[in-house]
């Protein structure tokens, strides 16, 4: 039986007997696990048997989580991770190798951003286009090109990849195509119907929701063949072919850096993600009807939306997404501060956050682009002005009054 978003993930704990009858996979923090037979410890260690050696490597609580996160992405396998940038910073070490190159859109996450600058310092070179069109990631190839990196709805001006080109490019080309699905999260979007071979989340944000644990996933979608990377190193290669790219971003990430998400942190994601579609439904028509009210405000000059008519990939958004997500920026008219804006908002949260219950906004060039500098924000787009809103689930009556105050 194929059963839905939400009832998958409610039962997945269920799919193996749980002691006592417990409905819930129990949280287990224990580091080491003991083998009365100790050479069911060799297999384990070699990957000949399935089980657990040390922590740092994975534990029965994040490996429930796991299970979730590759059914929310129709994927073959989950490795999460200690937060988002774990996630990301682990698939591109295990991957690439010095002369590597990379093709990014330009429209990043800022410390994606950061880490591209690292890897490049590292022997990697990373080239940014504006991947709103699959013609500027097509110019930007090279013959050791190994990876295309894009964000769904790029965060904080909202401009939506040429997601489904890309993928057919990157197939054609034999390029990994790793898509950040964080802003649209498994619910609003599949990765997989685009072609990606690996999609990562950020389950700090809309996953878990409620903005009290880290975490960060890398999916595999099972699309990328990995018999034809160069990069898998001979050890991981004992595995199927369709489970060396995930094996080896976990030997990588978790065992050699140790990015491992604790069973606490995995626990609360787990259950932030039992109301992922719920929480998802409702930001998202929140922020629609915010995004509209918003544009027809004086005191508003833009509003950066999907889910308004005048967004440039507008039609886009609406083939590829459930609904337009709940993130958008605004820019004030002239004459309004934005930090004065922000302090009279009574409701909404000043913080750099986002995919919380709770509606959040931030100040975007003075903060989490405050460190790239001038230059490069105005390539980006980034406004001084600029505020990104990350809309909650509360009543709408009470966000359209805090605004109207606000603006008043
Ligand atoms: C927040 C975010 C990340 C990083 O996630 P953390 O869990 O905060 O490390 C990566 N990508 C996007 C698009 C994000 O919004």
């Amino acid at each position: 039986m194929s059963k839905g978003f939400t009832t998958k993930i409610l039962h997945s704990d269920l799919e193996a007997p749980i002691e006592h009858f417990s409905v819930l996979k129990p949280m287990h923090t224990a580091v080491a696990f003991g083998y009365p037979d100790a050479r069911d410890l060799v297999k384990v260690f070699k990957g000949e048997q399935p089980g657990y050696a040390y922590g740092r490597q994975g534990n029965p609580t994040t490996a429930a989580l796991e299970s979730k996160i590759s059914k929310m992405e129709d994927g073959i396998a989950t490795a999460c991770f200690s937060t988002g940038m774990a996630a990301i910073a682990s698939a591109f070490i295990a991957l690439l190798r010095s002369g590597d190159h990379v093709v990014s859109s330009a429209f990043l996450f800022g410390n994606t951003n950061s880490l591209f600058g690292t890897l490049d310092q590292l022997g990697c070179d990373i080239s940014y286009v504006d991947a709103t069109s699959v013609d500027n990631v097509e110019k930007a190839l090279r013959p050791n090109t190994r990876m295309v990196f894009v964000e769904t709805i790029a965060n904080p001006r909202t401009q939506v990849a040429d997601l489904v080109r890309i993928g057919e490019l990157c197939v054609r080309r034999g390029i990994v195509y790793v898509v950040d699905n964080t802003m649209t999260s498994p619910y609003l979007f599949r990765p997989k119907q685009v072609r990606a071979g690996l999609v990562v989340n950020s389950l700090t944000k809309y996953i878990g929701g409620h903005g009290n644990a880290l975490g960060g996933a890398v999916t595999d979608t099972g699309l990328y063949d990995w018999k034809s990377y160069p990069n898998i190193y001979d050890n991981y290669k004992n595995a199927k072919p369709e489970n060396w790219g995930i094996l080896q971003i976990r030997k990588k990430g978790l065992r050699d850096v140790g990015a491992t998400l604790a069973a606490e942190a995995a626990h609360r994601l787990a259950q932030g993600a039992e109301t992922l579609a719920l929480r998802m439904e409702r930001a998202s028509e929140n922020a629609l009807q915010l995004a509209r009210f918003l544009s027809s405000h004086p005191g508003v000059t833009k509003v950066y939306y999907p889910g308004l008519e005048d967004h440039p990939q507008h039609r886009l958004a609406g083939e590829l997404f459930r609904t337009y997500g709940a993130l958008m920026s605004i820019e004030l008219a002239d004459g309004i501060d934005c930090l004065d804006f922000l302090n009279r908002l009574q409701l909404v949260i000043s913080s750099s956050h986002l995919g919380d219950n709770r509606t959040l906004a931030i100040p975007v060039a003075q903060t989490i682009y405050w460190e790239m500098g001038a230059a490069r924000r105005a390539e980006m787009g980034i406004a001084d002005s600029l505020i990104r809103l990350s809309i909650g689930i509360e009543d709408i009556e009470d966000l359209l009054a805090d605004f109207t105050q606000a603006l008043a």
